[in-house]
């Protein structure tokens, strides 16, 4: 795949950039027509999809469906309820000073647009932006990632059966694809991914000032106060545990990367979390369909590199074992490993959660704070004290209070990060505003007109101009005053 060369780019590009320009990508008939047959393609392919997320990342088909085909579903639902209004333009008001005249937002799609995406979630990092670019009438090219390339290829058969090919094409490939793609003129960039590669992917924009969106990771940070009834503890542990090994085994931007406990409640957490893996993931969890693997041999070793390191391998309680065969690795629970290890370093991507004991749970928020931005922190607390001063002082792209994950789901929340988790945001409306640019039109006519905007200038009209700026009630009797006056 990676024999793709330029020129073949240039042409596809090119044919995108013509069916743009020929206006059919901006109808709301062409619009909704390819939502519709992206509807047709998530319910009718069902068991595609799932075939081929179990075969890239061994993932159960009902989390598949949780995760990737359901919210798909919604979202394309979603922006079909809404297309009508998204596409309509919005009265703006004008100041006095701009007399007579009516100004609105016109929503234009952006052009041709890229969209590069990440392995753990292939469908849904794919198609939930090509949801809103659609959405916002833009021809489109996906790269997905070389990493799952079973849901690569489902991905670019079912496109190109499904949906518009004159408009809408998937270009499979890895790095090199990647970064011969982002050195073309798009008119818009979503890469989701890692920083690292987000820095050259931004590079390469700047070159043609490409605007971009970057979806990117990073350690989010779980405050676990101790909670007193069994009821609550119970479960905050099953939404912990789901979010965390029950969901792509950890491989996930927004999963729950460690812990805070206090000290005291600490034995206590690990013994609940130890029952609810058991209850989860049965007594060998490695026979267990519902964990997913690790992607690839270099993550599985990179993960196990993290458990080697000195004093971390200690600091395990729980799991620890590692199929290298199967790709698979236990959920493994680690209590205090050093903090300046890897595991507490690095984004760590798979099914290892530390808990980090803390004297006071406040301490939480220095701890938090003292690290770079998180895509999320959670906080399963019922401490009113403790969520003001997380939702006051802590900036992170989402703050959660007693679940994890169920964020991303919500059309009506803009998805995204701040600082190294990157920046720009989308899902629902937001995915629509994201590929498309709000034109401002103003509208004046030739019955009335104002003397004092015209030079030769003169102090009497400066001062017309500085009551009409400062005191727009002023600007009226200037209005008054001035009508007609030559
Ligand atoms: P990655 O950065 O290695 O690759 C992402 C995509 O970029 C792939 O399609 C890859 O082929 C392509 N690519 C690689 N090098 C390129 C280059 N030089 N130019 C252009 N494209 C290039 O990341 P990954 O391993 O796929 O994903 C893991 C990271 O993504 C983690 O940090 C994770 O947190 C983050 N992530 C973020 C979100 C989110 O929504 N915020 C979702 C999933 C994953």
């Amino acid at each position: 795949m990676d024999s793709y060369n330029d020129s073949v780019y240039e042409k596809e590009i090119k044919e995108l950039k013509e069916t743009f320009n020929s206006g059919k990508t901006k109808e709301e008939s062409w619009r909704r027509n390819q939502l519709k047959n992206l509807l047709s393609l998530l319910v009718e392919k069902e068991e595609d999809i799932f075939t081929a997320l179990k075969q890239d990342l061994g993932k159960h088909y009902v989390e598949s469906f949780r995760d990737e085909v359901g919210p798909l579903i919604k979202s394309v639902n979603y922006a079909l309820k809404g297309l009508k209004k998204w596409m309509s333009s919005k009265k703006a008001d004008l100041p006095l000073a701009a007399f007579p005249a009516t100004a609105e937002l016109v929503p234009e799609p952006l052009g041709t647009v890229l969209i590069i995406s990440s392995w753990n979630f292939p469908f849904g990092l794919s198609l939930e932006p090509l949801i809103g670019a659609i959405a916002a009438g833009n021809t489109v090219v996906i790269k997905p990632s070389e990493l799952a390339p079973a849901s690569s290829s489902v991905l670019a058969e079912l496109i190109d059966t499904y949906l518009d090919r004159e408009a809408i094409k998937v270009i499979q490939g890895g790095v090199s694809v990647g970064e011969q793609l982002v050195q073309q003129k798009w008119d818009k960039i979503l890469f989701t991914g890692s920083a690292a590669v987000a820095r050259k992917v931004m590079t390469a924009a700047a070159k043609n000032l490409t605007p971009v969106v970057l979806e990117l990771g990073g350690k989010c940070p779980a405050i676990v106060d101790s909670l007193s009834s069994s009821w609550d503890i119970q479960m905050a542990i099953k939404r912990i545990l789901a979010a965390k090994f029950g969901t792509c085994a950890g491989q996930a931007c927004i999963a729950i990367d460690y812990i805070l406990v206090e000290k005291k409640f600490s034995s206590t957490l690990v013994e609940h979390l130890k029952a609810v893996i058991q209850s989860m993931f049965g007594d060998n969890p490695k026979e267990s369909s519902s964990i997913a693997r690790i992607i690839n041999k270099s993550h599985f070793t990179r993960l196990r590199n993290l458990l080697n390191e000195p004093m971390v391998e200690a600091s395990i309680v729980h799991g620890g074992s590692l199929d290298e065969d199967n790709l698979f690795i236990e959920p493994t629970l680690l209590v205090d490993p050093p903090l300046k290890a890897g595991i507490m370093t690095e984004e760590i991507f798979g099914p290892l959660l530390p808990i980090i004991t803390l004297e006071k749970i406040e301490d939480s928020i220095d701890f938090i704070k003292s690290r770079p931005r998180a895509l999320a922190v959670y906080a399963f607390t019922k401490n009113e004290m403790l969520k003001k001063k997380l939702s006051s002082d802590v900036s992170s792209g989402s703050l959660v209070f007693n679940d994890a994950i169920i964020q991303y789901v919500a059309d009506s929340l803009p998805f995204g990060g701040i600082g190294e988790c990157g920046f720009g945001r989308y899902h629902g409306k937001f995915s629509f505003d994201a590929f498309s640019h709000e034109k401002t039109v103003v509208r004046r006519n030739y019955l009335v007109d104002f003397w004092f905007r015209y030079p030769p200038w003169n102090q009497q009209k400066m001062q017309i101009f500085k009551s009409a700026y400062r005191f727009d009630y002023l600007g009226v009797v200037l209005v008054v005053l001035g009508f007609n006056k030559s």
